[in-house]
């Protein structure tokens, strides 16, 4: 942290770093809604964990995200209900391609079910690991703060006798009372 006398003006106001927009010198977070950048100095956490997420990673994600919704269970709710009928012969327009009691439905249900474990699986481990950066992150700033308010402890302990020192000495050209 830069002493006050070399510490630049405070700027009117911040450019982003992500897409180069200015905003409000009190800004936290980019006003572009579709960069949304932290403006901060400190890393952000959600960058940092977004930044160093695999591919793999990206995509359990996702799943564990969408598959947490209840157009999910609606969607499947859905596809059940088409195939049945469809493979139940009841409509007329399409041909019966798995018949009763739906082994084809049963094997694409069994895969779905095995990925989607394995990518809830994988997002777990990554929350878990995600905690951890939290938690580093959270520890950085609060020793960066805990330094910084020491310091100014320090300086207004030093100014403080200063002043003491200085309102102690005796004046000989000031008025007496
Ligand atoms: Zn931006």
């Amino acid at each position: 942290m830069p002493d006050a006398a070399s510490r630049p003006a405070e700027p009117s106001t911040i450019v982003c770093p992500g897409c180069g927009g200015a905003n409000d010198a009190d800004a936290v977070f980019c006003a572009d809604g579709r960069c949304g950048k932290a403006l901060g100095e400190f890393r952000y956490v959600l960058e940092e964990i977004e930044r160093g997420r695999s591919r793999i990673e990206k995509v359990a994600h996702h799943v564990a995200r969408l598959s947490g919704r209840p157009h999910f269970v609606t969607l499947h709710l859905v596809w059940f209900t088409v195939w049945m009928l469809v493979n139940s012969g009841l409509v007329a327009a399409f041909a019966v391609f798995d018949e009763y009691p739906f082994g084809l439905l049963g094997i694409i249900l069994a895969v779905e079910a095995t990925l989607i474990t394995l990518f809830l699986l994988i997002s777990n481990n990554e929350q878990n690991a995600h905690a951890e950066k939290r938690a580093a992150l959270d520890y950085e700033v609060n020793v960066r703060t805990w330094r910084l308010v020491n310091k100014l402890d320090r300086r207004f302990d030093d100014l403080a006798g200063r002043l003491e020192r200085l309102e102690s000495k005796p004046n000989p050209g000031g008025p007496t009372r």
